[in-house]
């Protein structure tokens, strides 16, 4: 039985048996036999977790910082599983990794997101893996390229691994200032898209890099219908040797898992009934949304090929300045966000730029 019950059945696979949310906590860092027993147990106590994580070996970006205790933590998360009967987990980044992990008895290992960017790396730890059965889960790449993340996974299968998953923890992004590693949920959805058979998880702890945002992104990821959640948790989450300022303690973490709201993924049929009948509604408007965007080009072309009979350049800066502020101006009184209209006529615009290039150089 999972430890989050659900109004109703989400989709069932290897890591979601009962079709039920997964999931998994524990401290950024094994520290001291004490803090990973003392973590594991209060975990426990909460009734709300069903995998405990621990980092072993910390990829850290500057040397110096602590970068985990090493093999000598793993007979403390041996003795944690031992005593909460919850499976472990760690991140394992090389071969010796993987043989010390196994040779500990780890139910579950991860590839950590600085692993999953470099290739020869995950080549690395899926020879270690060939013809051994456990579960891996793959974090995405630090940068957001999809393609990586599922060469990641492809490396893994290829070597017959066939209980794989993802975790989505966010892409570093120089420009973000709210969250430690911005979501792009998007891209987390394209990753459902790509490899639909794979349960995808969402690590809250190192998107947010701080307490007060998790609830909100687990709650996201909820809706979105992830198969389940990593967070950090920590007895002394102030004084814990990495990720302090994300991690939250056990009963923090009970408690967030206990206000989530686990929406059903299947439909009865009444509610298929009316969501087919809004469906057909987005379907009518979505096929207009065509009609206009392939109009706009057909002007733009026309424009173009003005453009091309009296030699004018294409960019018309003051022009697009005026489209941009009158799209601004009509977002914010037709509920639209700024941010949204602002990506929407920049891709048309570009477009049109593109289809106007055709006719110039045609
Ligand atoms: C971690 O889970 O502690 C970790 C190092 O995360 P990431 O690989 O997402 O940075
Ligand atoms: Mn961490």
């Amino acid at each position: 039985m999972s430890a989050v019950e659900t109004a109703g059945i989400t989709k069932v696979n290897w890591l979601n048996k009962e079709g039920r949310p997964v999931m998994i906590a524990g401290p950024c860092s094994v520290e001291t036999e004490e803090q990973m027993i003392q973590t594991a147990v209060r975990l426990k106590a909460t009734g709300k977790v069903d995998i405990l994580r621990g980092g072993i070996w910390k990829p850290r970006t500057r040397p110096g910082m602590f970068e985990g205790i090493g093999a000598k933590g793993l007979p403390w998360m041996q003795k944690a599983k031992e005593l909460t009967g919850l499976p472990i987990t760690v991140e394992v980044a090389k071969a010796s990794h993987v043989e010390l992990a196994l040779e500990f008895g780890v139910d579950v290992l991860w590839v950590g997101a600085r692993t999953t960017v470099n290739p020869f790396s995950v080549q690395e730890v899926a020879d270690a893996l060939r013809g051994v059965d456990i579960p891996v889960l793959v974090k995405n790449p630090i940068n957001p390229d999809l393609a990586l993340w599922l060469g990641g996974i492809e490396r893994l299968q290829k070597v017959g691994i066939d209980k794989i998953g993802g975790i989505h923890r966010g892409f570093s992004n120089a420009s973000e200032k709210v969250f430690r590693n911005r979501p792009q949920w998007q891209l987390a959805i394209d990753f459902k898209t790509a490899m639909p058979e794979l349960p995808l998880i969402n690590d809250p702890s190192h998107i947010c890099g701080r307490r007060d945002l998790l609830s909100s992104v687990a709650q996201k990821a909820m809706d979105l219908d992830f198969d389940g959640l990593m967070i950090e948790s920590h007895i002394t989450p102030d004084e814990a040797w990495s990720d302090a300022k994300q991690q939250i303690t056990p009963e923090v973490y009970g408690e967030l898992i206990s206000r989530l709201n686990i929406r059903k993924h299947g439909l009865a049929a009444e509610e298929k009934t009316k969501l087919d009948q809004l469906r057909k509604d987005i379907d009518l408007i979505d096929e207009e949304l065509i009609h206009v965007l392939s109009s706009r080009m057909k002007v733009a072309r026309e424009i173009g090929q003005y453009k091309k009979d009296h030699n004018l350049t294409i960019l018309q800066s003051d022009r697009w300045m005026e489209v941009l502020a009158k799209f601004v101006e009509k977002a914010n009184n037709n509920h639209l966000s700024e941010e949204f209209i602002t990506k929407v006529i920049k891709a048309i615009h570009d477009e049109s730029i593109s289809q106007q290039e055709d006719i110039i150089n045609g």
